[in-house]
């Protein structure tokens, strides 16, 4: 990302807690939630570590074919070792590590309290240049 701009700033509505903790804009995130095989692929390359770090936390990584027990209209279908691994964990402890990672990159920091309204372009309406954003006083600007 940081390849491509110097500076990147996050807007989020909600403010975050320290930890994984239970926020209003993601009401789902507290169920487990299973990272599917590419997306987590790509996340391991780009924050190398992430499978080795999110395990001590707690998250399970666990085999398709051998883990997991699917009925299928005829029966129960057998078991076996694979290499079809997912990461199975809840949505607020990956967002949380992924932010701290993010977060440690220089040039990347958070806005919270913030809420996108829209975007703003140039009069030719061929660049966008901007967002409109409401800010709820005290707006927290979380950098490293
Ligand atoms: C019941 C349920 C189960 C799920 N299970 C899985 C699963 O097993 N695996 C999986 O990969 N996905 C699962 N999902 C989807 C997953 O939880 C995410 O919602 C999805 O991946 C989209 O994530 P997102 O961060 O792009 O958007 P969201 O989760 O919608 O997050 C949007 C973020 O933007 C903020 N925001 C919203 N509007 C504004 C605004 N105007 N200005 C500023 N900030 C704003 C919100 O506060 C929030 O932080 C599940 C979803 C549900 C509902």
């Amino acid at each position: 990302m940081l390849n491509h701009l110097d500076q990147v700033t996050l807007l989020e509505r909600d403010r975050f807690h320290a930890g994984p903790s239970p926020r209003p804009g993601v009401p789902q995130a507290q169920p487990v939630h299973v990272l599917l095989m590419r997306g987590h692929q790509i996340l391991e390359t780009f924050f190398p570590g992430l499978t080795t770090d999110l395990t001590a936390e707690g998250a399970l990584l666990l085999d398709w074919t051998a883990d997991w027990q699917f009925l299928s209209p005829w029966d129960w279908r057998p078991k076996h070792v694979s290499n079809l691994k997912s990461l199975i964990c809840s949505r607020l402890l990956l967002e949380w590590y992924l932010r701290d990672r993010l977060l440690q990159m220089p040039g990347v920091n958070v806005q919270e309290a913030t809420t996108v309204n829209g975007l703003t372009v140039s009069s030719d309406v061929t660049r966008i240049t901007g967002v409109n954003r409401t800010t709820s006083a005290p707006a927290k600007l979380t950098t490293r």
